[in-house]
């Protein structure tokens, strides 16, 4: 007896309350953040890795969902996907064709949009580095994401991949992708919320992460996309300490 209403109790914390019952007990496991805009709230449920769920008032926007499936069964159905790029962190046509439904848009790079299969792609517009695009009141551009330390070009060559930056109504988010501190991350300008990538050899240390970010100071950052091959890991703790702060570092359930 003790033992159920324990769990009871347990599960209802966990829950947050009788109003998200209809979300699976993983989903309310995970953390999530709340951020206030001018349009209504944003939250955002980090996922694993590279992968992270946004609730938002244009709709519920997926960034990078891999992996399976089950770990989105909680999430309302995606109104929209980004897809970054190829590599399998970030890009599993198994995983999209499961969790899109009959209504969702996905926005990829021209690279990923030629390797999807044929009723994914019919969901699906592509946009270039440079490229902008709408999806209801929701500004998209897409900006490059690449390496420039020349033994890491192979991994992401300039041109092909993308990072976002989603125009909320008086809110901006980047999502950076698989990037190192290029210029065109360092010129960035009024952006609230980031999803900065660190890991190497694919990306970058928090060196180079936290300089990058005091010269376009977002409000808010996420370090993600921070562990990679043995070796790889990068310490987001490390990289908070280096970061201005006038930002707000999140630290996210990223591999919880
Ligand atoms: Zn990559
Ligand atoms: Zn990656």
């Amino acid at each position: 007896m003790e033992q159920t209403r324990r769990f009871f109790i347990a599960t209802t914390a966990a829950a947050g309350g009788i109003t998200l019952l209809p979300y699976s007990t993983r989903a309310a496991s995970h953390s999530s953040d709340v951020f206030a805009t001018s349009g209504g709230d944003i939250t955002v449920h980090p996922v694993n890795h590279a992968s992270f769920v946004m609730e938002t008032p244009v709709g519920t926007i997926y960034a990078d969902p891999v992996g399976d499936a089950s770990a989105y069964a909680g999430f309302p159905t995606p109104d929209l996907i980004l897809v970054t790029h190829e590599h399998g962190d970030h890009y599993n046509a198994e995983t999209l064709a499961v969790i899109v439904g009959p209504d969702t848009q996905i926005i990829a790079n021209p690279a990923v949009f030629a390797m999807l299969p044929a009723p994914l792609k019919d969901k699906t517009s592509q946009l270039a580095n440079g490229d902008f695009s709408t999806f209801g009141a929701l500004n998209i551009n897409a900006i490059p994401a690449y390496n420039i330390t020349d033994d890491r070009k192979k991994f992401h060559p300039q041109g092909r991949d993308n990072g976002y930056i989603l125009g909320f109504d008086g809110f901006r988010v980047y999502i950076s992708g698989d990037t190192e501190d290029i210029p065109e991350m360092r010129a960035l300008k009024n952006i609230d919320l980031t999803f900065l990538c660190m890991n190497l050899p694919f990306t970058m240390d928090v060196k180079a992460a936290a300089s990058a970010i005091a010269d376009f100071q977002p409000r808010f950052v996420y370090p993600y996309h921070y562990r990679g091959r043995a070796g790889g890991t990068q310490d987001p703790a490390e990289f908070a300490s280096l970061v201005d702060s006038a930002i707000e570092v999140k630290m996210g359930g990223w591999y919880s």
